[in-house]
């Protein structure tokens, strides 16, 4: 095991993974922005390093500050988090060509799935279901396109190869706006990701989205922990996620889930994955691999009882994954709230300090967040303060947990997205499980109107 681990990321992910090396007995090194110097999870880990100024284009993604940090140290290895530089090759190449090992899949795993035109081929290839679509880029010739689109019907998605975050996507519903809307959103890849390429895809009207976890060694062991719900989203962000999937049945898990370890089998994965799918009328349909852990993983840990961080780190060191297949056990149900600072109703984004903190507790309840009394949420990043997570032995008291512990929960100062979850929480579509990706969407267009009205 290592001695000594950096941690290249900042709020509750870095608390999440300066907790799982305290638990592995490993010391740990937190990079910060002049923004995050005050930030008690800098405190508590055994160093730390301000690496640049609160704009994270000179702190959080400058590569040379963070390996510097590491060299001075003495870190043995860079764990990237989410976000930022976890998913970006160049960065994974540099820390191994500087002497240390990067917690993650190797640089040209994370090229090849951060490309979704050759992540969805290697897909397709591996024997994962795909949503049907062109093969591969679309060509330059207009009736070509035409061609390809009508083969696969309308309405149809044009999505960008580099793309990522929500970002890049446009919907077509009609043979007439094709043409404009490829070059509008070619020109959008090329402004936004440098890449022009584009590709089609059937858009699905009412899909769920379900993902799976995944953990590889690199002792030929390839595990699968069972899918989350996402499906909950606005602006293709998550809000809310769940796992198990409502209604997945063991039979479907099992199906899905051995064609994504067998994937990553294929493509001789490392470490900590997700396979994100849509889900429509009991098919899944892949649509993108995340390389690195996910803000809903804790979702999983609860139901499956794996710390998926810890598992991260001991690939890294070249140990076995902890787990077999037959060891995992998909027992209860796991909500997660993520809590942000920003208006619950027109969600502009609420920074400042947070003059009464209390978090909740009991059975069940888990907290994963960085904030406390006093604690100044900066301007300048994500608005995410942190993710309240329920446990049950079924959704129905996983539910109502949630529902106590939201309701215990103070945070002042600030505005919180808390009375949105609340909203949800007591939401008959929700209550009763498997809304689409639209659902939260449409609901706030409703609720937007019902304002006006009054
Ligand atoms: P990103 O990398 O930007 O997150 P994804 O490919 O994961 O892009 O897609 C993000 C979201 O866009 C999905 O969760 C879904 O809500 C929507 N989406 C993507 N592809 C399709 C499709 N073919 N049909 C319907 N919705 C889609």
């Amino acid at each position: 095991m290592f001695e000594k681990i950096l941690i290249a990321n900042r709020g509750e992910i870095a608390l999440r993974i300066q907790r799982a090396c305290r638990d592995l007995g490993v010391r740990t090194v937190v990079v910060h922005s002049e923004a995050d110097r005050e930030a008690k999870y800098v405190k508590l880990a055994d160093e730390s390093v301000c690496i640049g100024p609160a704009a994270s284009s000179g702190s959080y993604l400058n590569v040379p500050a963070i390996i510097a940090a590491a060299e001075v140290t003495d870190a043995e290895a860079i764990h990237p988090g989410y976000g930022f530089l976890s998913e970006n090759a160049d960065f994974a190449e540099g820390v191994e060509k500087s002497g240390f090992v990067f917690i993650g899949p190797r640089p040209e795993t994370i090229r090849l799935m951060g490309d979704k035109v050759s992540a969805k081929q290697t897909m397709l290839k591996a024997g994962v279901p795909c949503v049907p679509g062109s093969e591969g880029s679309l060509p330059e010739d207009p009736a070509e396109i035409v061609k390809i689109a009508r083969k696969i019907g309308y309405p149809v998605i044009i999505k960008a190869s580099g793309g990522g975050g929500g970002r890049g996507m446009r919907v077509v519903h009609t043979e007439a706006a094709l043409k404009n809307a490829v070059q509008l959103t070619r020109a959008e890849a090329q402004a936004a990701f440098s890449n022009p390429t584009v590709y089609l895809e059937k858009y699905l009207e009412n899909p769920r989205h379900i993902e799976v976890q995944v953990l590889a060694d690199e002792h030929k062991n390839f595990i699968y922990l069972g899918e989350r719900d996402c499906s909950l989203q606005r602006r293709h962000q998550k809000v809310m996620e769940e796992a198990p999937a409502p209604g997945m049945t063991p039979r479907m898990r099992t199906r899905i889930g051995e064609r994504c370890a067998d994937a990553c089998k294929k493509i001789n994965y490392r470490g900590a994955g997700t396979f994100e799918f849509l889900f429509d009328e009991g098919e899944f349909y892949f649509i993108e691999m995340n390389t690195r852990v996910q803000v809903e993983h804790p979702v999983t840990e609860m139901v499956t009882g794996v710390d998926i961080v810890q598992e991260q780190i001991r690939v890294a060191a070249g140990e076995k994954l902890k787990h077999r297949q037959r060891d995992i056990e998909v027992r209860g149900h796991a909500i997660e709230c993520r809590i942000n600072a920003e208006d619950p109703f027109n969600f502009t984004p609420s920074p400042g300090r947070i003059t009464s903190y209390h978090p909740p507790g009991g059975p069940g309840i888990r907290v994963d967040s960085h904030a406390y009394h006093g604690y100044f949420v900066p301007p300048y990043y994500d608005s995410m303060i942190g993710k309240v997570i329920a446990y049950g032995e079924n959704r129905d008291q996983a539910l109502r947990r949630m529902r106590i512990a939201l309701s215990e929960m103070v945070v002042e100062g600030i505005r919180t997205n808390i009375p949105l979850h609340q909203e949800l929480l007591s939401d008959t579509s929700v209550i009763r499980g498997g809304v689409s990706i639209h659902y939260l969407e449409r609901k706030l267009a409703e609720r937007a109107a019902e304002r006006e009205t009054k």
